[in-house]
């Protein structure tokens, strides 16, 4: 198993409840002892949740009997099912399977704008989240200090690109932390204070519909956030953005959530895919290559409930990826034990947006709520999805306490000093081509251990 996300956790732990241990070995290839709760991110860039209280232990039950391998998957080779493995040591192993499923999930997508890779944070680890807040805490902190109102204007923009949930709800919750904040630093002016929220599309997250997405929309305005729509970045440097619309904004602050990519770990592979996701059938198989299968983030899985000839593909939520990897578990077993698999079909049930507070949108099942029934839905979808007991009670006591006692602002400065951009937080680089997998499977290989 690679990954230990949404869909690789559903699938181990479905896997040792159903497989005895004479029937098969599991191991489990992933870089973090903990599955990440990635929707709450934002929330702990806002300082609502602690970082450790969406990382859901991996070890939390005596009754798991999965091998953990603490390191990441770099390059797979099919025909000899071998899968190469670069441990947290850098330490390159080849791993052999007989049976292999991929989740390794996503990587932030970015675009070839100059700048981009050298001045953009991501918002997809905890490392990056747990960055910002402090980067964040850290402008209000240097705008204070600062007697140059040039300097204290760019410190006091915010640059969010991305009108999917990830960003708005980024946007949203930050804007919340500066609104917050700023009561602490008398000197500083709150009117200096801009966010602004980006977006080459039409529409804030148009998954929602036009009413519900337009709700959201004026709402945000109504707090303050500046939302352009059809407008992009054209550059980045270390102290302005020009957006494609030909404004210039002073900020040392650009946070870029456009989209998702399948990781790199996909290309190893050098089979066939859809946008970068691997190819595979409605029943989550690899064609022409027995017992590899693929879901989540990293896979194109025909959405069957949407479109029954296969013509529609699941999007990348963890709705999708937990089902899925439920799904996987049961097909592996049914392959094991010589039954026949079974396609993944499931409906969507819908969508919510935590915009801070009681601010809030949600879809579910159809039905448009906003503000606080929106927020309740949220908060309690999110909750009940948390997989163990102990995440499910420091979330709430965390929410409890923030909604009580308000936030510290804290800049804790742990990663202070360190390059922490988009490249620097998500390891792109770390993967080997198709013929370096081969050679180093082959033993052939010249690699850095
Ligand atoms: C800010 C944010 C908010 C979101 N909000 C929502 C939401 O409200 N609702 C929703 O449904 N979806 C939401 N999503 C999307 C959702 O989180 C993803 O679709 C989901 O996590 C995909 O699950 P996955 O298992 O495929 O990947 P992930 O959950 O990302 O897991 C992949 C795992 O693989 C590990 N990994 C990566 N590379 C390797 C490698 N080479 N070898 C081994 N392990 C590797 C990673 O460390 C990670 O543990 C949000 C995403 C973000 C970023």
């Amino acid at each position: 198993m690679v990954g230990a996300g949404f869909a690789g956790v559903e699938c181990v732990r479905r896997l040792e409840r159903q497989l005895s241990p004479d029937e098969a070995d599991v191991t489990l290839v992933t870089p973090f002892s903990y599955q990440l709760y990635l929707p709450l991110l934002p929330q702990v860039a806002s300082g609502v949740l602690t970082p450790q209280s969406i990382a859901v232990s991996l070890r939390r039950s005596s009754r798991y009997r999965t091998r953990i391998i603490p390191g990441g998957a770099i390059g797979v080779d099919l025909k000899a099912k071998v899968c190469v493995v670069r441990t947290i040591t850098d330490k390159i192993v080849n791993e052999p399977y007989d049976y292999i499923v991929l989740a390794p999930g996503s990587v932030t997508r970015t675009f070839d704008i100059p700048g981009l890779t050298d001045h953009a944070f991501g918002m997809k680890t905890l490392a990056e989240a747990a960055y910002i807040r402090d980067h964040v805490i850290a402008q209000l902190d240097l705008a204070d200090a600062s007697e140059d109102p040039a300097e204290r204007e760019s410190r006091l923009q915010f640059v969010v690109v991305g009108g999917g949930y990830a960003g708005t709800e980024t946007a949203a919750c930050l804007q919340r932390l500066t609104h917050a904040a700023v009561q602490r630093y008398p000197r500083l002016d709150p009117g200096l204070i801009k966010w602004h929220l980006i977006d080459i599309a039409p529409k804030l997250m148009p998954e929602l519909g036009d009413k519900l997405g337009r709700a959201a929309q004026e709402r945000l305005r109504q707090r303050g956030i500046e939302i352009s729509l059809g407008v992009s970045i054209a550059k980045a440097g270390p102290e302005e953005v020009t957006f494609t619309d030909g404004r210039v904004v002073p900020t040392r602050t650009l946070i870029w959530t456009a989209g998702v990519v399948a990781s790199p770990l996909i290309a190893t592979l050098d089979a066939e895919t859809v946008k970068g996701r691997l190819a595979v059938t409605a029943d989550m198989c690899l064609p022409g290559h027995d017992g590899v299968f693929a879901l989540g983030d990293s896979a194109a899985v025909p959405d069957l409930a949407k479109d029954p000839d296969g013509g529609a593909v699941c999007p990348p939520t963890a709705q999708h990826a937990m089902r899925q990897g439920r799904h996987v578990a049961d097909n592996v077993v049914a392959t094991l034990r010589g039954r026949s698999m079974r396609p993944y079909v499931h409906k969507d049930l819908g969508l919510v947006v935590d915009l801070g507070g009681t601010d809030a949108v949600s879809k579910p099942l159809g039905v448009e709520l906003r503000g606080l029934p929106a927020q309740v839905v949220a908060r309690g979808y999110h909750w009940s999805a948390l997989r163990t007991g102990v995440a499910k009670t420091r979330v709430m006591t965390n929410w409890l306490l923030n909604s009580v006692a308000g936030d510290d602002f804290v800049r804790t400065g742990f990663q202070a000093r360190k390059p922490a951009k988009l490249r620097d937080f998500e390891y792109t680089d770390a993967y080997l081509t198709p013929d370096q997998v081969r050679e180093q499977v082959a033993g052939t290989a010249r690699l850095e251990q």
